[in-house]
């Protein structure tokens, strides 16, 4: 059995349309990112890929390559849930964690579960919290986003 940990952060910026779970949530800024700057799905990478020992998503899918640029971070979850698999594991358990101030995630949790069942992650393997950072630090100031996560991989 493995363990991976996952982080990400991102810039809000305006103008750009806020992605997070593979989900469109209103609000009036997006994250700034080579691709759509999806926090929840890259920390989600990072976890999957730090268990199989594999490095982490700057690896795979570099911002210098503009190849990557705007991509749809569940598509490159996709090609990660894949890997694992292609390498004998199977996902046993997410855990993650969305903090931001504003806005709420809470409400789009179950959405962002069915768009991350729809890349191969099912819904009874993954858990999403979101909370805020009690208006400390660059979280807390309202700008940016940051996601953590876990990943438990099983031989199969
Ligand atoms: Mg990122």
């Amino acid at each position: 059995m493995r363990i991976g940990i996952g982080y990400d952060s991102h810039r809000f910026q305006e103008g750009k349309t806020l992605v997070v779970g593979g989900v469109h949530i209103p609000y009036e800024m997006g994250l700034l990112a080579h691709s759509d700057g999806d926090v929840l799905c890259h920390a989600i990478m990072d976890a999957i890929l730090g268990a199989l020992g594999e490095g982490d998503i700057g690896k795979f899918f570099p911002d210098t390559d503009s190849q990557w640029k705007n991509a749809v971070s569940t598509d490159l979850l996709r090609t990660i849930v894949t890997l694992a698999g292609n390498r004998g594991f199977t996902i046993g358990w997410i855990d993650s964690i969305i903090i931001t101030e504003q806005p709420k995630m809470a409400p789009y949790i179950e959405q962002m579960k069915d768009a991350l069942s729809a890349v191969g992650l099912a819904r009874e393997i993954i858990s999403i919290k979101a909370k805020t950072n009690e208006k400390m630090g660059f979280v807390g100031r309202g700008e940016g986003m940051a996601s953590q996560a876990v990943c438990l991989l099983l031989p199969r």
